[in-house]
């Protein structure tokens, strides 16, 4: 979003400013800063000037282009400001406290949700209490010389859908019953004397991306997220895409076109029967009963195997537990030359890239990020298929980037929390 030089909208300049400064992780020079702002210089200097004093920003050494002058280099001072974000999932919650630049500065893992949403609520908020302390006592001081209590703006929160982001409310997210209809965000800020947001576990990965990344609130990017299901999330120019009813991106449904069993939704082939982790391991309990149990006894395959005795309907929290260690040894077996293990990982990235191809037609971006608590060991495996899928047809012509996110397993609170620090300082996320 481009800047007025208006005085009365100084505020909203400001973040303009901050904003243009913070796109350029390396820093940036005032002229860039006057280019990308499109305020005039006085402005961008008048500013900025106010933003160093209030201990945002700081002049960093001097870059020099060519033949110029060296340039001053301004840069956003990443432990200025603090947001918190909480990752709400079925298998556990995990709390960070994150920095300007994105970076966790404090972390905490929580056990699962919990059927007693006011218990879950509690312990969310004592959790935060305690990371804060813990910085307290750590001696963590803004440069300025507040505390973390101090620096902080409020409180991102990531859920699987579906819920409502604008009410703040967690509508029917699977395997949290217990959660459903829960106001989450008036709970969570009369709980904890803080503002707070909700949004898709799959935006909050996305928004991750988009607040670190290098200039990627320029481009249309397509995220898919992998945990013990498959999701979507787009943004375009820095704006998520929730659709309606925040339901944008649920692509569990998307037909592959493979030869693939009836899912449960009535038609065949779905992404889901693929790359679901509940169906990875019937899969892998479907060959091992189709081999006779022939093809070798490993522990991973007797675990494994248990899987298929789970009733869907009675999924709880526990036994998709389970299903993540579970996945976890089927990958450790591919990793150490496993074949059924490693080609039941491959049909993951098959299916996932004949999604992509039709994704990448719908929403024609300039890149692709696949993430997620599941992706960095599927990855090895996963990977080669889904370049060689997604990039046929216009995507490849086009030459779309499809690349790993550096995030880790704490994509999600990290996600959450970058969401507030973008309603707060992003002039174009509002
Ligand atoms: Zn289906």
């Amino acid at each position: 979003m481009r800047g007025s030089s208006m005085p009365d909208i100084g505020a909203k300049n400001e973040l303009v400013v901050l904003d243009a400064i913070r796109s350029a992780p390396e820093g940036s020079s005032q002229s860039e800063v006057v280019r990308r702002s499109g305020l005039s210089r006085q402005a961008v200097s008048l500013i900025t000037r106010r933003l160093m004093e209030r201990g945002l920003v700081e002049t960093d050494g001097t870059l020099s282009a060519g033949r110029g002058k060296p340039r001053t280099v301004l840069r956003v001072v990443p432990s200025s400001l603090l947001a918190a974000g909480v990752h709400l999932d079925p298998t556990g919650i995990t709390l960070v406290i994150v920095d300007l630049g994105a970076n966790v500065v404090a972390e905490k893992a929580l056990g699962p949700p919990g059927s007693d949403p006011d218990a879950g609520v509690a312990r969310i908020a004592a959790g935060l209490e305690e990371l804060l302390a813990t910085m307290y006592e750590d001696g963590w001081r803004t440069p300025g010389g507040q505390s973390a209590r101090e620096a902080l703006l409020g409180i991102g929160v990531a859920a699987p859908g579906g819920l409502d982001w604008r009410r703040g409310v967690l509508v029917d997210p699977p395997w949290m019953p217990d959660w459903w209809d829960t106001p989450l965000v008036e709970m969570l800020s009369r709980a904890t004397g803080r503002t707070a947001l909700l949004d898709k576990d799959t935006n909050a990965a996305l928004a991750a991306e988009i607040w670190a990344g290098e200039r990627l609130s320029e481009q249309t990017l397509l995220y898919v997220y992998v945990s013990v299901g498959v999701g979507s999330a787009v943004s375009s120019a820095g704006r998520v895409q929730r659709g309606s009813t925040t339901q944008a991106g649920e692509i569990g449904h998307l037909p592959t076109g493979l030869d693939g069993p009836v899912c449960g939704c009535g038609r065949r082939a779905c992404l889901s029967t693929f790359t679901d982790v509940h169906a990875m391991l019937h899969r892998i309990d479907a060959a091992k009963s189709a081999a006779d149990g022939s093809a070798g006894n490993s522990d991973w395959r007797e675990a494994a195997g248990a899987a298929a005795e789970i009733d869907v309907d009675e999924l709880s929290s526990a036994s998709l537990e389970a299903d993540g260690e579970r996945l976890d040894a089927l990958l450790a077996a591919a990793t150490s030359g496993d074949r059924l293990a490693a080609r039941i990982a491959q049909e993951h990235g098959t299916a996932l890239g004949e999604a992509l191809r039709t994704l990448i037609g719908i929403h024609d971006p300039h890149r692709v990020i696949i993430g997620g608590p599941y992706w960095r060991a599927l990855e090895p495996f996963a990977m080669p298929q889904v370049l060689e899928r997604a990039l046929q047809g216009s995507g490849g012509r086009r030459g779309v980037t499809i690349s790993s996110s550096a995030f880790g397993d704490d994509v999600g609170a990290i996600g959450a929390a970058t969401l507030y620090l973008g309603r707060e300082l992003s002039p174009t996320v509002r």
